[in-house]
């Protein structure tokens, strides 16, 4: 039997087959990808495990075409969001709304008076590029942006209270998640931690009693992502900030989330506004860009003048501080707070929270034929009705009314498990990704924020279960 021999290297590169594979990705990098795979088959060839059609220029150059495509794919994904869960920290959060993605075009394509002020023709101050319709939202007197609501915090009790003592109750010692605790974050920020009350009650009298020459600020949590029910007392800001006052110390309120405006407006659940904390008294607020907002990932931080000034001196501010990009979508997204009345229409985030369960619901109902075809027998797929969440900590016992394509193995209680995994992981090889959730032995795609129909669909068919 003779021997067969791989081809060469330079004569592959030549080939026809690899022409289209040199133009799209360039040599250095095919070349290198030849060699690999060459390298990979030679045993085999050796030991005449290969044919003659297995080692053709054709099928290598199909081989290294596979490869530099799948390694030329992005790590930076996009996904459908059937989770369920509608603000998730691991999928990104808030969605954009278009004003905000043509403003961060525009801020990505062309040199922009990012700290320039247009009208002095002298250096400005980014800050004063949002401050203005941050103020007018919130009735803030100053405002200043950082990278994300952490950042905000520990900017402004670094600023406030390096080396002083900090009073905060023992209901609203939290940890957010992602190893953000409120106890090390005070640490961090160099101020020592004064907790007062306890787990479930604290009164006007505790704080109180905390208060003396080394207090330097007093600091209220926003318990975002767990809720206090029964035997609780909670001093209301108004009060609380009061007794700051009074003692001359400043109040500072964590509002996570932080609405700018009312959501029952919109049916949702309750969120204190921003507005409302500083009405209220509260000296400092801080918020996220990216949870109700429905902006950028960003945190704001509002308040008195004097203080937010003292906040902007701070070094940390200069490390802490956002991006042309981010100030760019933040005006943007801030802007459609102007016209609360189709806010509802323009903000993807706030869209998706109110799509109506009905609708939701139609959507499950007009799909499921065409999953439950592609997935065959073993499974049953059924439109149904489902519960959601906001997400990103707001209202984590709220449930919003939503519907899903609750899909079922039909096969022995003991294979469930594992037909439901292969299942979640077929989804997720999609060219899109599908991500939903497991619960109950079914998989559940929540439909509230499936926008692009016809892309889920048009990718079904590659859909690919492992038995
Ligand atoms: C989410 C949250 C944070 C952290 O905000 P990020 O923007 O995620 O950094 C801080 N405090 C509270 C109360 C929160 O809910």
């Amino acid at each position: 039997m003779m021997s067969l021999r791989l081809p060469s290297i330079d004569g592959l590169l030549r080939h026809p087959a690899c022409v289209p594979l040199l133009e799209r990705h360039g040599r250095e990098w095919l070349l290198a990808s030849l060699r690999q795979l060459l390298d990979e088959l030679r045993p085999s060839v050796l030991n005449g495990q290969l044919s003659a059609v297995e080692i053709s220029p054709e099928v290598l150059a199909g081989r290294v075409g596979e490869r530099l495509a799948q390694q030329q794919r992005s790590n930076v994904r996009r996904v459908f969001n059937l989770t369920g869960t509608v603000l998730h920290t691991n999928l990104g959060r808030a969605l954009l709304p278009d004003e905000a993605i043509d403003a961060v075009q525009m801020a990505a394509r062309y040199p922009l008076n990012l700290e320039f002020d247009l009208a002095s023709g002298k250096r400005g101050d980014r800050d004063d590029l949002i401050e203005g319709l941050i103020r007018e939202l919130t009735g803030a007197e100053a405002v200043t942006v950082v990278n994300n609501n952490a950042a905000a915090v520990l900017l402004t009790l670094n600023s406030l209270g390096a080396r002083k003592e900090g009073i905060i109750s023992r209901g609203e010692l939290i940890e957010i998640g992602g190893a953000f605790r409120i106890p090390d974050i005070m640490a961090r920020a160099g101020v020592r931690l004064h907790e007062v009350g306890t787990t479930n009650r604290t009164h006007a009298r505790d704080y109180e009693a905390a208060i003396s020459p080394r207090s330097g600020l007093i600091m209220r949590v926003h318990a975002s992502n767990y809720s206090l029910e029964g035997f609780t007392a909670r001093v209301p800001t108004a009060e609380l900030a009061d007794l700051a006052h009074r003692h001359g110390l400043p109040l500072l309120e964590d509002l996570g989330s932080g609405s700018l405006l009312d959501l029952t407006r919109w049916g949702l659940p309750a969120e204190p506004t921003v507005r409302q904390a500083l009405l209220d008294g509260a000296d400092i607020v801080t918020f996220s860009g990216d949870k109700l907002l429905g902006g950028p990932q960003a945190g704001l931080i509002v308040g008195r003048k004097e203080l937010i000034a003292k906040i902007k001196k701070n070094p940390l501010k200069r490390a802490l501080r956002v991006d042309k990009l981010t100030l760019a979508a933040l005006e943007a997204v801030l802007g459609l707070y102007r016209d609360p009345d189709r806010l509802a229409e323009r903000l993807p985030s706030l869209r998706l929270l109110t799509r109506p369960q009905a609708d939701i619901f139609i959507q499950a109902s007009r799909l499921q034929p065409a999953l439950a075809e592609v997935l065959g027998s073993l499974w049953q797929v059924s439109a149904v009705d489902a519960l959601g969440m906001i997400g990103s900590g707001s209202q984590p016992v709220a449930r919003l009314p939503s519907a899903a394509l609750c899909i079922r193995p039909q096969v022995s209680k003991r294979l469930r498990g594992r037909f439901l995994l292969n299942l979640e992981a077929a989804l997720r090889a999609l060219p899109i990704p599908v991500l939903g959730r497991i619960d109950d032995d079914a998989l559940w795609l929540d439909l509230r924020q499936l926008d692009d129909e016809p892309a889920w669909l048009a990718q079904l068919p590659q859909l690919q279960v492992e038995p």
